[in-house]
């Protein structure tokens, strides 16, 4: 972010103001974590901070502080979009293009509060007046630290900021082992942890956080999982009627894509989700090393993400977009 950008947040930050945060549709850890650790720092700026959410956030993050107080846009739509027009500023956290957040998308455009964009996704949209974007770092969470130290307000930082911005930290690292892991991200997870944030208790509620159910369907994804060891690749895929026979909730499926990375030789892995619902088939994919699945999933799967973890979507059936990805996957050097 540019001095004159700093500046000029600055001095719009400078008076209390009506702000929006808004993370991207089905938010993860990070989405959750740094929209609702901006919300606090700028309570204690003594602005009117509301975070909107485009859909329901997963249960196993409704512990974060003030979780009760995020609005969905999907389960409220008129209230939220009138609420939306009186905002005077406009925070877009952990996305970069405005798509991203599904149907809102259409009341965002049409806004005129200035945005502001913290994001460490691939290729920024230019939809914000304000941009932080940078691929370097490992989470959004770390930015918003970076942004409040932008500020000159660091000392602001409390243990339920810190709580949240841990969060993100925590999630979108793999708990400290994805390769932008820094000596800094460890730095600012020891400034927060003396700030007396529950490190072990963070964790657990993060990860350990099993239904007998979703342990059940996991048992599931792992037996459905198919391996090319001569393409490096492994995939699974669960249909809806699984999903419905193990009494799916949101967020039961998280993180079970990361276990084909898990088998010696597999450098690609990836997940395809039926969603009855929404007539669509989800797809996250993540690799190691250099095979880049943030262009795959652009190219291939109208999607985006990271090098290493992406995702995307198909409108096509369950078994035809695996026939495509099978066809695709032939064809290229993995
Ligand atoms: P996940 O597989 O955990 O849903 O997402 C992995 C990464 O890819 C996240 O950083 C997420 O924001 C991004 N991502 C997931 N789905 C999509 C998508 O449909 N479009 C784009 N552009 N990015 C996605
Ligand atoms: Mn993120």
């Amino acid at each position: 972010m540019n001095e004159k950008d700093i500046t000029e947040l600055t001095e719009l930050l400078a008076t209390p103001k009506k702000i929006a945060i808004i993370p991207h549709r089905s938010p993860d850890g990070d989405a959750m974590g740094s929209t609702l650790g901006l919300y606090h720092f700028l309570l204690k700026l003594n602005h009117q901070p509301v975070v909107i959410s485009p859909n329901n956030f997963p249960n196993f993050l409704d512990w974060l502080p003030a979780s009760e107080t995020v609005l969905v846009y999907e389960n409220e739509k008129d209230k939220v979009a009138k609420i939306l027009n009186e905002q005077e500023i406009i925070f877009t956290l952990d996305f970069n293009a405005l798509h991203r957040t599904g149907e809102m998308e259409n009341v965002l455009n049409k806004l005129t509060a200035p945005m502001v964009m913290i994001d460490h996704h691939q290729l920024p949209d230019t939809y914000a007046k304000y941009t932080y974007s940078d691929t370097g770092f490992g989470s959004t969470c770390e930015m918003v630290y970076n942004f409040i130290g932008f500020l000159n307000q660091k000392t602001l930082i409390d243990k339920t900021i810190a709580t949240c911005l841990y969060t993100g930290i925590l999630t979108d690292s793999g708990g400290f082992r994805y390769p932008k892991t820094t000596g800094t991200t460890h730095r600012i997870a020891a400034e927060f942890i003396d700030l007396e944030i529950d490190n072990s208790e963070i964790p657990t509620l993060l990860f350990d956080n099993n239904s007998y159910d979703r342990l059940q369907l996991l048992g599931r994804a792992l037996q459905n999982m198919k391996v090319i060891p001569e393409l490096k690749t492994a995939y699974i895929s669960l249909s809806q009627q699984e999903l419905d026979e193990f009494n799916y909730v949101k967020g039961d499926t998280e993180g079970i894509v990361n276990y084909g990375l898990t088998i010696k030789g597999i450098v690609f892995a990836a997940i395809f989700i039926e969603n009855r619902d929404e007539k669509i088939v989800k797809i996250s994919f993540r690799s190691q090393g250099t095979f880049d699945v943030n262009q795959f999933a652009r190219e291939h799967f109208s999607g985006g993400g990271h090098i290493n973890a992406a995702g995307g979507k198909s409108e096509d059936t369950l078994t035809n977009t695996i026939k495509k990805f099978e066809t695709i996957i032939s064809k290229i050097t993995i």
